[in-house]
């Protein structure tokens, strides 16, 4: 019997469906607390080509991104030195925290209404951590290690030259898609053209974008090649809190119990004509073969129920129907479902959680919606110069209050801002510079004086209009209050 073999006996082989003990212990963690190594076998079934076309699909959005321009610019860029943010030609400055938030709610809200009604399928299907590790960096080591026996034996079997060079090539090839992918993440991040001329370049010349791809392309090195499916089952914190967003209604990857128990193998019963395969009648489906259990990257066995390990990656499900349909058996013994279905109840979709969750997510898209119809490319904010001396007298009657105006020019472009009062000739603004230039993306605060005669206050007040203006795109009038003596 092989060590993996012998693995899967251990895990569940003849394991009792109430046996609960193994929910108190993680299969890759022996009992000494060391790490047990999981050798997944491959299975390619019906659903494994279709993760596999959404994964490569998957792949190419994560890999162009940085180098498609959208209105002349970089179709996702996250611009951290200019606090500044593209995506698909529209740009956010830091100081748009509002989508910020609409976009972090919205995406919680997401997560918790697909998990509630699709369980883990994002887990299986779209985390980078599977789509990475399965069809890029597992693919890799099956060419150049074989298959899962072959790689079991090779990691127990000395140090030849042939293992040697079979582990520098696997971890060459990793190292070198590990450094793609971290060149590719760090273009969001500072840009693609600017990464190239860096790359033109020695890493000396711009030594924090070097050793920042280099720390990266470690992580990445060390999470695909060596702590694998232990983020899922131990770091993961989507993995914790699932359980509190799923319920029975919830879609998960299920055992039949019902129609897999009794499990036992197929046994040969000798006949007048030869032998010839027969079950016993007292068998459930599961003939006990382990292929879901070799199958599986975290290293569990579905037949024992739903568990946090399960990262919903279907290969059970495939496996399964292989064997199905090698023994005649109808597909979906480990299948799709939902808790109610396997236990004989109905499925119900449009539950509580579902419509909240539902009511929320479409609350915040249309709050983002307007949000975004209505933004603005000009902030204008007129704070008081001093709150402790609001005005200061001059020569004669004449009056002073000192204002701070703080622009913020989200646009593309330089934009020159010009300031005036409305309504009062007997009033007059000083600025340093009007119009006041505010460049692309900048704050700025410009400090204004409002200059004017005791004689038009009213009980120590007078509300004026000032008017910011940038010709001919914006126009703004803010009010605002002078204060002055009351006498
Ligand atoms: S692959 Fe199917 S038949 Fe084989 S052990 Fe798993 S559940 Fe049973
Ligand atoms: S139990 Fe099945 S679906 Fe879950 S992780 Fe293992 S192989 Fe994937």
């Amino acid at each position: 019997m092989s060590e993996e073999q012998q693995g899967t006996e251990e895990r569940g082989g003849d394991a009792d469906p109430v046996e609960q003990s193994f929910r108190d212990t993680l299969y890759t963690v022996d009992k000494q607390g060391r790490r047990r190594w999981v050798y997944p076998s491959l299975v390619k079934g019906a659903i494994f080509h279709k993760r596999r076309i959404v994964a490569y699909c998957l792949m190419a959005v994560y890999l162009s991104m940085p180098w498609l321009k959208v209105g002349g610019e970089q179709a996702v860029f996250l611009d951290l030195m200019q606090r500044r943010f593209t995506f698909f030609g529209v740009t956010y400055w830091a100081t748009d925290t509002i989508f910020l938030l609409f976009v972090l709610t919205g995406l919680a809200l997401s997560l918790f209404l697909f998990t509630a009604l699709f369980g883990r399928v994002w887990c299986g299907w779209a985390c980078p951590e599977t789509v990475f590790l399965e069809f890029l960096f597992r693919p890799i080591e099956r060419l150049v290690e074989g298959t899962a026996s072959q790689r079991a034996r090779l990691d127990r079997s000395p140090w030849t030259l042939e293992k040697i060079c079979k582990k520098l090539l696997k971890h060459a090839l990793c190292a070198y898609f590990a450094w793609v992918l971290a060149s590719t993440f760090l273009a969001y991040f500072i840009g693609s053209e600017i990464l190239i001329t860096m790359m033109k370049g020695s890493p000396l010349d711009n030594p924090v974008p070097f050793f920042l791809t280099l720390i990266m392309m470690g992580v990445m090195a060390f999470q695909f090649g060596w702590f694998r499916e232990q983020f899922c089952t131990v770091l993961c914190p989507y993995a914790r809190f699932q359980s509190a967003l799923m319920d029975d209604n919830s879609i998960v990857v299920g055992y039949d119990v019902a129609r897999g128990e009794p499990r036992g193998k197929v046994r040969k019963a000798r006949g007048g004509c030869g032998s010839q395969e027969v079950s016993s009648d007292e068998k459930g489906d599961c003939i006990d073969c382990g292929l879901c259990v070799r199958v599986c990257p975290t290293g569990i066995d579905i037949r024992n129920g739903l568990q946090l390990e399960c990262v919903a990656c279907t290969s059970c499900i495939d496996a399964c129907n292989s064997i199905m349909d090698k023994v005649e058996r109808p597909r979906g013994l480990i299948r799709y479902t939902t808790e109610n279905a396997l236990s004989g109840k109905d499925t119900r979709i449009l539950r509580p959680r579902v419509f909240l969750y539902l009511c929320l997510a479409a609350l915040y898209c249309g709050l983002f919606a307007y949000a975004l119809f209505t933004r603005a490319e000009t902030d204008i904010t007129i704070l008081r110069g001093a709150v402790d001396s609001p005005f200061e007298r001059l020569s004669g009657d004449l009056i002073v209050n000192h204002l701070h105006l703080k622009i913020s020019n989200k646009s593309k472009e330089e934009k020159k801002y010009a300031f005036a009062i409305l309504d009062a000739e007997e009033i007059s603004l000083k600025v340093p510079l009007n119009p006041f230039p505010v460049a692309a993306g900048g704050i700025q605060t410009v400090p204004l004086f409002v200059q004017f005669p005791q004689s038009v206050l009213e009980g120590g007040k007078r509300k004026i209009r000032i008017e910011i203006r940038d010709d001919p795109e914006f126009r703004k009038v803010e009010t605002f209050t002078l204060l002055g003596p009351n006498e």
